[in-house]
């Protein structure tokens, strides 16, 4: 089908192609993850110049060709622009984004993902809370969003869904056990290789993450040392869901360890 089409989305990335052309990216609501050809945007005046950048947000007027879709304009856009100024921030944007090409599909309606990826740059762009705390809260979400959640909501034996003080999360499998059924004694020494000890507050932070609506995801806060096995837990789910190394979580990765 051809014609011209509109596409609320958010470019996840940009690549300069031939000697003005890009070709971008767009995670959007109605189609998914599209790539788009943005003819003359490297032109020093051309209106596709600012809009065929990462993050920008905007409802995207598209020419879809026989073979590929071309961008025509974009109206009613955001731009988190200011990320660029910071580099802690910029990285962990294009991860968002890397992470999000990982966990879409083309030509799926992907409404939850952009909303999640458009609440998740404002937040990084806002900066009321940690990047590295943004960053596990979006990670898991955007795991559930593509319909991969743990189900961390009740013991995979007994079905119990609270009362119990600590959980055994089996990582493998995206399950829980209560403490009587795992038979946990220790807080932590029960940890294997495929399974955690996690206490019920980063249980429910987990529950939390999976099930708030946008507008209050990011707003929790837990104590360091909560803050530090929930993000045990979520690095483990997702390494266990991710199979390629992401080119942008190296780097971010090097950025924190030098902090
Ligand atoms: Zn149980």
């Amino acid at each position: 089908m051809t014609g011209e089409i509109t596409l609320t989305g958010i470019v996840l990335s940009s690549m300069p192609i031939g000697d003005y052309d890009r070709r971008v990216s767009i995670l959007t609501c109605e189609k998914g993850r599209i790539s788009a050809f943005a003819r003359n945007a490297r032109r020093p005046m051309s209106s596709l110049r600012a809009v065929s950048m990462p993050f920008t947000f905007g409802k995207f007027s598209i020419f879809s060709g026989r073979d590929a879709y071309s961008v025509n304009s974009c109206e009613d856009t955001v731009f988190f622009d200011s990320l660029s100024s910071d580099i802690g921030k910029m990285y962990h944007a294009m991860y968002f984004c890397e992470l999000m090409s990982f966990f879409t599909r083309e030509n799926s309606e992907e409404r939850e993902q952009v909303k999640l990826l458009f609440t998740a740059l404002k937040v990084l762009r806002d900066g009321k809370i940690p990047c590295s705390f943004a960053r596990r809260i979006f990670e898991l979400r955007c795991l559930a969003n593509y319909g991969e959640a743990p189900n961390i909501f009740e013991c995979s034996v007994c079905s119990k869904k609270e009362d119990s003080k600590k959980w055994l999360f089996d990582i493998k499998q995206g399950t829980i056990k209560c403490e009587n059924c795992a038979g946990i004694k220790s807080t932590s020494s029960n940890n294997g290789i495929n399974t955690l000890v996690i206490p019920e507050t980063v249980r429910y932070a987990m529950h939390y993450t999976i099930t708030s609506p946008y507008k209050t995801l990011f707003g929790f806060k837990l104590i360091p040392e909560m803050e530090e096995r929930f993000t045990k837990a979520v690095d483990a789910i997702i390494k266990n869901h991710v199979d390629k190394p992401l080119k942008t979580l190296e780097i971010l990765e090097t950025l924190e360890y030098n902090q």
